[in-house]
């Protein structure tokens, strides 16, 4: 049988390590391939998906809103989030989830367990930040802040998830970071400021000395382990959670919808481990 992930670029996607692993350990006959792909050929790509020798994809940047109008169901959250991040081929149907919900959520619980997520801040409106937000209404969240560098788009994103989140969505500036922190309890970075090798890798999103140990500080940065921002949060005697969790519980709840078997999470999460530490 065969798997793929689709986006562009792909060549730090760790992905295919720990999904090729996870095959590997359950005794699964099947091969996931890199198809880094060019706009114009994301409808054939997709297509390719209904052959009966297929379980399934991934999809990632920049085409996780794009694949809707080519699948014919989507479930869930990828249809509150009009976002697909996993595709099942169910008998050459297509249907669009997206697990990065629920992969935030268990990630959040490693460190969370059973408290509640009270008041909490994303900073970032793109597609991960959107899923954060959901993830975090679907949690119980008093409040979620929503700051972003361009404000717009941090209104755009509360007005569309008002009706899938029940709690109250608050979008303001980055600006506003200082203010916002004072009574959160839970504080996730959905932005890029951090990831290796981009333009912000040494950066922080917010003023250091707004961190403070009541915080439970989330970056979903997976490269680095440890990025600029969970350094100072350590610091700050914050409690702190890597991109890396996340990434890896998302690959096993589209490991567990490929192939209806529970997911070797320690095995894909030492081989996410090793293809990272091998991709800086
Ligand atoms: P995206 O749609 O491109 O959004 C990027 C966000 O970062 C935007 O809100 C942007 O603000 C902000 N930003 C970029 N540079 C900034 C700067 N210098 N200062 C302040 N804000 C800045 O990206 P995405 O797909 O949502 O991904 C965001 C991050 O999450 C990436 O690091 C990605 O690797 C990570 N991620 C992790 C997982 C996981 O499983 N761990 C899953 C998905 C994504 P503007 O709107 O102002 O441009």
């Amino acid at each position: 049988m065969r798997c793929a992930i689709i986006g562009k670029p792909l060549a730090h996607s760790v992905s295919p390590a720990f999904q090729t692993a996870a095959f590997r350990a359950a005794g699964v006959d099947a091969t996931y391939e890199r198809w880094e792909t060019e706009p114009d050929r994301l409808a054939g790509a997709i297509a390719a998906l209904r052959a009966p020798d297929f379980l399934g994809a991934n999809v990632t940047v920049p085409y996780k809103e794009r694949v809707a109008p080519f699948l014919d169901d989507l479930r869930d959250e990828a249809s509150a989030l009009n976002a697909v991040n996993t595709i099942v081929n169910d008998r050459g149907r297509l249907v669009g989830h997206n697990t990065d919900v629920s992969g935030f959520l268990r990630a959040l619980d490693t460190v969370l367990h059973d408290e509640p997520v009270g008041h909490a801040v994303v900073l970032g409106a793109g597609g991960a930040a959107r899923a954060a937000v959901l993830a975090l209404g679907r949690r119980g969240a008093i409040e979620v802040a929503v700051l972003n560098r361009t404000e717009r788009r941090a209104i755009d994103l509360c007005a569309d998830l008002a009706e899938a989140v029940a709690s109250p969505l608050m979008p303001l500036g980055l600006d506003a970071a200082r203010r916002a922190l004072r009574d959160a309890n839970v504080v996730v970075n959905a932005t890029s400021v951090g990831m290796a090798h981009g333009p912000d890798a040494d950066s922080i999103p917010l003023p250091p000395d707004a961190l403070h140990e009541g915080l439970v500080v989330v970056d979903l940065v997976a490269n680095p382990l440890e990025t600029p921002l969970l350094r100072a949060a350590a610091a700050a005697g914050a409690r702190t959670l890597g991109g890396l969790t996340m990434l890896v519980e998302q690959g096993a709840a589209a490991f567990e919808l490929w192939t209806g078997l529970r997911a070797p999470r320690e095995i894909m999460f030492e081989a996410a481990l090793s293809a990272t530490a091998g991709a800086r």
